[in-house]
Formats: C-alpha cells, sequence, structure tokens
C-alpha cells in the first residue's frame, strides 16, 4: 500500500490516467498539477495550483514519458496550460524525493543533480523496455496489415536488431506464418535467431539478404538503411522503422525511390494506451513500495 505516501504528478497523457488510478487504489495522497480539463476524479487526488509548498512533503514526483523538454516545459494532454518544470519546486523537494520520468533531458539531468533528487528513467529498464515491446509489436503489425495488400501469413520479412523490440517483433512474425529473416551483429544474437528457426545474417551482409523483401522494420536506432541499401529493396517493399528518432533509414532517398517508408514513434502510447499507463502503473508502484521499505516506513 501507499497509505501517507504523497505524489505529485506533473503533466502526461491519457498513459498517467492508470499510473494515477494505481496510486489511488494504494490509497496515496495525490497532488495533480497539469490536469485543469481532466474531468475523471480519483479517491485521494486533488488538483492543485503549483506552488512551491505544494513539493516540500512530496515522495514521488511523476512526469509524463517524456519527462520535461529542453526549455522546462511538460506537456499534459489535460492542461490548456503551459506547465513548466520550475528549479523552486525540485529546490523545495524533500531529500528522499524521488522523480520517475520516461526519459530524461539534460535539463531535468542537471536539475536533479544539483538538488541530490534521485532520478528513475523507467525507460531505460529493461523490464518496461519488454512488456512495452508487446503493444509496440502489435501497433507495428496494424502498420503492416494497413501499408500492404498481401497476408504477413507467407511474406518475406526483414527484421533489424534482436533487442527488446526486435526478438518480439521477430518472434510474432514467426508465428504468424511470415518468413523472417533477421539482421543483428553479436554472435550470441545470431545463434539465437537461428535457435528462433529465423534466418539469421550479420546486419553488414544486409545488402544480400533483402532481395525479395516485402516489409522490412528496423528497429536498431542508426543509419542501417542507407541508400545503398534501400536501392537494392523490390519496389513494392514496405519499411517500418519502428528506431526512436530520427531513425534508421534515409527516409529522402527512400521516397525518391518510390518506396513506402514510415517512421512509427510512440506505438504503445498510440495504439493501447491503457496498457501502456498499466505497464507504468505496475512498475512505479512497485518501485515506490520498495523505496518505502528502504526507509523502514513500511
Ligand atoms: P534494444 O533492446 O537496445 O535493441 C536495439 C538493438 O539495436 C540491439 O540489439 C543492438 O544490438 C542493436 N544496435 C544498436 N546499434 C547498432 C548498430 N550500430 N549496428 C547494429 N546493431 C545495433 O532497444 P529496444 O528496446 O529493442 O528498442 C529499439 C528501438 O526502438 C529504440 O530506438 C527504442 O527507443 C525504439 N522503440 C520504439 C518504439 C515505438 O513505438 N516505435 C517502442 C519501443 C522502443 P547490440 O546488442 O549488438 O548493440
Amino acid at each position: 500500500m501507499l497509505t501517507g505516501c504523497h505524489i505529485a504528478f506533473i503533466g502526461g497523457d491519457a498513459r498517467q490516467i492508470e499510473v494515477i488510478k494505481k496510486c489511488s487504489e494504494l490509497d496515496a495522497t495525490i497532488s495533480l498539477i497539469g490536469f485543469n480539463q481532466l474531468e475523471s476524479q480519483f479517491p485521494g487526488a486533488t488538483k492543485v495550483d503549483p506552488a512551491p509548498e505544494i513539493f516540500e512533503d512530496v515522495d514521488a514526483l511523476i512526469l509524463p514519458i517524456v519527462g520535461a523538454h529542453a526549455d522546462g516545459i511538460v506537456e499534459s494532454v489535460f492542461s490548456d496550460q503551459t506547465i513548466i518544470l520550475k528549479e523552486d519546486w525540485i529546490k523545495t523537494l524533500p531529500e528522499h524525493c524521488v522523480i520517475y520520468t520516461g526519459m530524461a533531458t539534460p535539463y531535468l539531468e542537471q536539475l536533479t543533480s544539483k538538488y541530490n533528487i534521485k532520478l528513475v528513467r523507467l525507460l531505460d529498464r529493461d523490464d518496461v523496455a519488454i512488456y512495452n515491446s508487446i503493444p509496440t509489436v502489435e501497433g507495428a503489425l496494424m502498420m503492416a496489415i494497413q501499408n500492404t495488400d498481401i497476408t504477413l501469413h507467407g511474406s518475406k520479412c526483414v527484421v533489424l536488431g534482436l533487442g527488446r523490440v526486435g526478438m518480439s517483433l521477430a518472434r510474432a512474425l514467426h508465428a504468424l506464418g511470415a518468413k523472417v529473416l533477421v539482421g543483428a551483429r553479436k554472435p550470441e544474437h545470431l545463434a539465437r535467431i537461428y535457435e528462433m528457426g529465423l534466418t539469421p545474417f550479420h546486419i553488414q551482409d544486409i545488402k544480400q539478404y533483402i532481395h525479395h523483401c516485402d516489409i522490412l522494420f528496423n528497429t536498431i536506432p542508426a543509419k542501417v538503411v542507407p541508400a545503398e541499401v534501400i536501392v537494392r529493396l523490390p519496389s513494392h517493399t514496405l519499411i517500418i522503422d519502428l528506431a526512436s528518432k530520427p531513425g534508421g533509414v534515409d527516409f529522402r532517398f527512400a521516397e525518391k525511390r518510390g518506396i513506402k517508408a514510415l517512421l512509427a514513434p510512440s506505438l504503445p502510447g498510440i495504439v493501447a494506451p491503457k496498457t501502456a499507463g498499466r505497464i507504468l502503473a505496475n512498475v512505479i508502484t512497485q518501485l515506490m513500495i520498495e523505496e518505502r521499505q528502504s526507509r523502514g516506513e513500511e
């Protein structure tokens, strides 16, 4: 339980509602900043104006997945006002307060290190990335189905990268009956791809493995699909780039060649905000409970 725990939320999207709901169910006291247009109500949660005093007894501060931008702006789809994470607020936080964010900009890093406040970057965690790969893969499959006139079953799919997303995606495509080739660079990844019953290739040899590709999915956040690769793809190939911006594809050249290439960021929040929110809610509340236990509070 989170009885007696004061949690402040600053901004967010539909995913944050699931986190607020779970904290409310666990009996936390909740202050909501940047939610003036939110209609739902949760026991224990109050919309507040962000005066510095609010932060004096906050045990946990929860920011949206994108954290605070370089100028301190925190996005909130539930507010018509601009919310800026102020230095005064961070300065006022008690020493034991933990800030949870999806990712951290230098602005947030600098502020938290200046005042020695613990910052948890949720997207850096393996468990969050693996859970998140589930809605990401469903979104990628949805895009593939919407943008092709063939079934995934029997199609020739190339997946680049065998990380958290690449592995889930390759497995799902295989289960749907696609012929799956996976490009990676580590020997253990190539061995795992073979063990999964898929066709492995070293990413350096990509040009030799894409001649008959129907759909190319990239999960590698590096320029692994340059013009020299695109030029060897069949003209009907669909490219879906899942890697974080700017992706790993030469989009300019793909367009020039008439190959459809889509950059598909933030799929969990788009295709399954509720599930994506529950993933965050479960991990954040578990971490908060552990944090309290480590302080001997429960
Ligand atoms: P990950 O587990 O770190 O996997 C990335 C893979 O890329 C690793 O297997 C890594 O291989 C490989 N890689 C990195 N740099 C490489 C290079 N220069 N050459 C060859 N291989 C390279 O990350 P993830 O969780 O799967 O996420 C993959 C990407 O998708 C990230 O950019 C992430 O931000 C993004 N993402 C997007 C969505 C969305 O909705 N579109 C959702 C979740 C994640 P090594 O182990 O050999 O380094």
